[in-house]
Formats: C-alpha cells, sequence, structure tokens
C-alpha cells in the first residue's frame, strides 16, 4: 500500500486543523484533524506513521501489517455520536451529517436519496442489495435524532434487484415506504427528491427542512449507524472504478477503502488501464471534474472514472451551454479544450441561478424551460459545434433545435458515456413519471 494522504478539506465549511505532527504514529481512528467551525473530525484511515503534515493533508506511511480494529469514538447521545464520528453526506456533497440531521422535523420525513443518478455509479445501489438492514437501521436512527414520523426510500425504477430486496425489507416498516423515480438526470438533486417524493416545489435557495424533511445520501445512512452501533469513526468510503480498464468496462465495486487512497491504487485493483485514454475523472460524468493518478480518495469520492481518448475537432469553433446540475464553465472549458475546440460562446441554462457563493443552482431541476435562445446565440456566434452539459430534459429540448441550426451537438459526458456503452445524452426516450406499484 502507498503513502495515504488525507485532505484537511474534505466538507462543506473551512479545512480542519491537524493536530498530529510528522513522526506520530497513528492507528485506524485516530483523530487527527479537526474542525474550527462547521467541518467535520478527519481521522487516520490506516495504522502507521505521519511523514508529513502539509498545508491542505496529512501524508501517513502506512504501517506493512494492517489490522481491522479501530479506535472507537465515545459513547455519547445518538446524535453526539454521528458528529464525533465526523461523518459528511457522502454522496458527494459533504456537508456534515451531525448537523443536518440535528434539525428537529416535527414529525416530518426522513428522504433517502438512493437516486445515484451519475451513470456508471452503482456502489449505493449494491450496498441497499448487500447491507439493506445497516441502511434501514440508519434511516431508524436518524429518524429518532431528528424528530421524523415517515421516511421515503427515492429509487430509481430499473434497480430491480435493490428494489426488490427493499420491498422484502420494509414489507412490516408502516412509516417508511419507497418511492420510484425515472431513470433521468438528475434526479438526485435534493430539491428534485423532495419535488418527486413530496410533490413540493422548493426555491433554489430553500432548504428540504421548509418542506419538514431531509434528504440523506444510501451510504451516509450506513456511516450513520456505524458511528451509532459499532462507535466507528468515519475514515472508509465505498466507490465504483469504472472505464477504459483491463477486463473489460464494467464496474468495480469497492466497499470501505480507507479515505486517503491514491487514485491509481484502486485503478490498478480495479485492473489497470486499458491503453492511451482521454482522461481520469473523480466523481461522476455529470459533476465531477478532472484528477490525477496520484490524487487521493475523500469522504464525498464517489467514482473513479477512465475515460477513452476525446475526438479532435482540429481548432473549430464551439459554444458551451452551462447547466446547474452538469460541469460549471471551467470544466466543460476543460473538456472543450482536451478536444482541441475554440471556445467562442458560452451561455447558461436560464433555469440555473446564480447563489450568493456563486455556484449555480437549477430552479427546477429536470424541467426544461426551452434552449432555443441559446442555440440562436450559438448560431449567431458562428458555431460550428456546441457542447452542452444539460439534464436529459434539457439536452431532448436542445437536439429540437441545434441541429436544425445546423449546430453539431457534444454532449459534456459523451466520452464516458461512449466508454461504459452507456446510450448518448441527446433525446430523451423515457416517461419523466413512473406509475408507482407500491
Ligand atoms: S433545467 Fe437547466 S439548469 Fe436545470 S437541470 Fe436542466 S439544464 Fe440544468
Amino acid at each position: 500500500m502507498g503513502n495515504v494522504q488525507i485532505l484537511l478539506r474534505q466538507h462543506v465549511g473551512a479545512p480542519c486543523g491537524a493536530i498530529v505532527a510528522a513522526g506520530d504514529k497513528v492507528e485506524k481512528g485516530t483523530l487527527i484533524a479537526t474542525p474550527a467551525g462547521l467541518g467535520a473530525n478527519i481521522f487516520s484511515s490506516v495504522y502507521g506513521v505521519v511523514e508529513e503534515v502539509l498545508e491542505d493533508r496529512i501524508v501517513i506511511k502506512p504501517d506493512e501489517e494492517q489490522k481491522e480494529e479501530f479506535v472507537p469514538i465515545e459513547e455519547g447521545s445518538k446524535l453526539e455520536m454521528v458528529k464525533a464520528a465526523g461523518v459528511v453526506g457522502m454522496g458527494g456533497a459533504g456537508f456534515p451529517t451531525g448537523v443536518k440531521i440535528g434539525t428537529d422535523l416535527d414529525g416530518g420525513y426522513i428522504l433517502v436519496n438512493a437516486a445515484e443518478c451519475e451513470p456508471g455509479l452503482c456502489h449505493n445501489i449494491r450496498q441497499i442489495e448487500e447491507e439493506c438492514d445497516k441502511v434501514i437501521r440508519g434511516v431508524k436512527h436518524t429518524m429518532e435524532i431528528s424528530n421524523a414520523s415517515k421516511a421515503i426510500f427515492a429509487i430509481k425504477k430499473k434497480n430491480e434487484k435493490a428494489v426488490q430486496t427493499l420491498k422484502e425489507a420494509l414489507k412490516d416498516e408502516e412509516a417508511i415506504s419507497i418511492f420510484l423515480l425515472p431513470d433521468i438526470y438528475p434526479m438526485g438533486e435534493e430539491r428534485a427528491v423532495v419535488r418527486e417524493c413530496l410533490g413540493i416545489e422548493l426555491a433554489p435557495t430553500e432548504l428540504p427542512s421548509v418542506a419538514k424533511s431531509i434528504v440523506i445520501n444510501v451510504e451516509t445512512l450506513a456511516r450513520v449507524t456505524e458511528a451509532i452501533e459499532e462507535r466507528k469513526p468515519c475514515f472508509s468510503k465505498n466507490l465504483t472504478v469504472i472505464g477504459k480498464l483491463n477486463g473489460g468496462n464494467e464496474p468495480h465495486v469497492f466497499i470501505d477503502v480507507p479515505v486517503g487512497t491514491s487514485v491509481s491504487e484502486l485503478i490498478e485493483r480495479a485492473g489497470g488501464i486499458d491503453g492511451e485514454y482521454g482522461e481520469i475523472i473523480m466523481g461522476g460524468p455529470f459533476t465531477g471534474k478532472a484528477t490525477a493518478l496520484d490524487a487521493p480518495i475523500t469522504k464525498t469520492t464517489g467514482g473513479i472514472i477512465v475515460t477513452i481518448e476525446f475526438p479532435d475537432l482540429h481548432g473549430a469553433d464551439m459554444g458551451v451551454l452551462v447547466c446547474a446540475c452538469g460541469g460549471d464553465e471551467a470544466r466543460m472549458r476543460d473538456i472543450a479544450q482536451k478536444m482541441n475546440a475554440n471556445v467562442v460562446s458560452v451561455a447558461r441554462c436560464k433555469q440555473a441561478a446564480e447563489m450568493k457563493n456563486g455556484a449555480l443552482k437549477c430552479e427546477r431541476p429536470g424541467n426544461c424551460p426551452g434552449q432555443v435562445k441559446n442555440s440562436l446565440q450559438f448560431k449567431k456566434d458562428k458555431c460550428e459545434y456546441i457542447i452542452i452539459g444539460n439534464c436529459s430534459d434539457c439536452s431532448n429540448t436542445v437536439m429540437g433545435s441545434a441541429p436544425k441550426m445546423g449546430l453539431k451537438v457534444f454532449h459534456q459526458t459523451d466520452h464516458v458515456m461512449r466508454t461504459i456503452g452507456h446510450p448518448l445524452y441527446r433525446h430523451l426516450t423515457v416517461s419523466k413519471r413512473v406509475e408507482q406499484d407500491m
């Protein structure tokens, strides 16, 4: 095992401060960094010796022999234990779970985000299939902590085995039900989960608590169970490695990987890269970013994707259409540059509202406001190609206008979809509503 690099910022909030120094011996579960304000404790994920403490990370040289045992957190109330264990939103958001579930829902809802919306990723669904009971116990602990009277699993209907496993496990649970989502992107955005499950439309600035609900990811719930029942600190991560790998493009699911493990080590465990490749993405095809082989995984890493090579557009002029739920402008420009395109025009989906912190949030996730105006802008700016990062519904709408104007369309996820054998995001082929058969 190579050195483990544990980043000091793995959550929403300021980076943690290191409380260890070079030369310190650490165990699995040793507290190594703590937050000053909003944030979450960070623990060593291995037995070893601290090699360096840098501004943004702690580097640990692991011992050759690694034991399963870990240093447990102190006993306390359920909420105190979730906070002490440093659990954060492991679906990618990284919001400290102890703060989120500390909200009094006054009899409201826990909405389990099992959408696993990013194509190619499947570790959440695998966890439901294989550790359903642990996730459901996490739901019950969370309901108790936040004073919720009901819980709903929001899961895509296409995941038949997981849906069946849930139905079986929940057959005697009156307070916990299942809501089937369509297979479109983005269904895992938390306001989309609230809208689908409860029929309440939240504004981009509103949190699910306005609808007396908390949206929480599957793995996060399993980590809540571990914190409360095993006194286990949060130092491991479940993720999917997929792409242009020796042995084929089937997903490799890894459970309980030590946080801080390098991307290259996980790719090797999945078979290694098969020849030339385009890029390595950390995260999903829509919201992930290009990463390097020596980058470490964090508590929020959900995927590592090795893609096929990019097409070469030989400097052709390109327009970029940015979506709130896909890559930001920098990521879209990064992909355009890797395709050797010349960006001459940038537009934004009109439902992508800019928040105070500069981040974009969709006003009505997954419901297209129309894209003709953007296509006209690209036409006027003499683009030969456009690259879009839109949701399923808006990609469908772009396809209704752009090709008729002579614009050739790429989607930011094309190179990933081609790598993993998934249909490209162009025309919508599934219904936006699923008949509930519970
Ligand atoms: S409506 Fe626009 S901003 Fe919202 S998800 Fe679709 S493309 Fe993105």
